[in-house]
């Protein structure tokens, strides 16, 4: 089952895909979690991407789609994967389709996670992430077990630098300038789902799992 997690920065994507691949034990791939580890491990790609992420913008589709390509022809991921962050443009789109049609495959479903922008900021300034397993908290409304610390790993949880509310503005404009057109493309190949994210994340999965059976 090939899954792709679409909606605003801060709409839980994440959080579901997160749900998704554990129920179905299949490999949960996030762009921005793949660039997040290149930037804590200093490496080249991560330099590049920072730059881009810091204002809150894309990092370029050349950059961004080999990674996915890579990842994606990887072992684990012969029976499926979702895809949380990826694409975020209909280039991206295009070449995931294309490399997929060759291999005679297709996206099953494009779950898009619906939360409107006035819920996003509060949502993403109360975001605490795990640098290290990748696990997010919110303060309010997901809370780790003992403050400031990952239930996973024991690791200190930060405020992510893009999740500042100046660089959550920017990342709203980018995302119904660049992504929102997805909406649009996945209704025409007949896969879209749309679930109502503003309800308890308990509830929002139960509706992702009626869509997948
Ligand atoms: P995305 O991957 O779409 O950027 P996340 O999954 O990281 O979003 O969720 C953004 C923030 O909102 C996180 O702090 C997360 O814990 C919280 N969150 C996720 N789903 C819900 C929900 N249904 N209700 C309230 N808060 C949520
Ligand atoms: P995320 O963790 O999905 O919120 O992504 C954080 C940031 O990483 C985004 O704001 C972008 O700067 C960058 N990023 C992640 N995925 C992509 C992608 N598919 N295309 C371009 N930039 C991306």
């Amino acid at each position: 089952m090939k899954i792709i997690m679409l909606g605003a920065p801060g709409a839980g994507k994440g959080t579901q895909a997160k749900m998704i691949a554990e129920r179905y034990q299949i490999p949960h791939i996030s762009t921005g979690d793949i660039f997040r580890a290149n930037i804590k491990n200093g490496t080249q790609l991560g330099m590049e991407a920072k730059k881009y992420m810091d204002q809150g913008l894309l990092v370029p589709d050349e950059l961004t789609v080999k990674i996915l390509l890579d990842r994606v022809a990887q072992e684990d991921c012969k029976n499926g994967y979702v895809l949380d962050g990826f694409p975020r443009t209909i280039p991206q789109a295009e070449v995931l389709d294309k490399a997929l049609a060759e291999l005679g495959e297709a996206i099953d479903y494009a779950i898009n996670v619906d939360v409107p922008d006035e819920n996003i900021v509060r949502r993403m300034s109360g975001r605490r992430a795990c640098l290290s397993c990748g696990a997010t908290y919110h303060v309010e409304h997901i809370p780790p077990k003992q403050e400031g610390v990952c239930d996973n790993c024991g690791q200190a949880l930060v405020l992510r630098d893009d999740d500042k509310p100046e660089t959550v503005q920017n990342r709203l404009k980018v995302y119904h300038e660049q992504t929102q057109p997805l909406i649009d493309f996945y209704t025409a190949k007949g896969v879209l789902k749309t679930v109502d994210g503003t309800v308890d994340m308990k509830d929002v999965f139960e509706a992702i799992v009626s869509i997948l059976k």
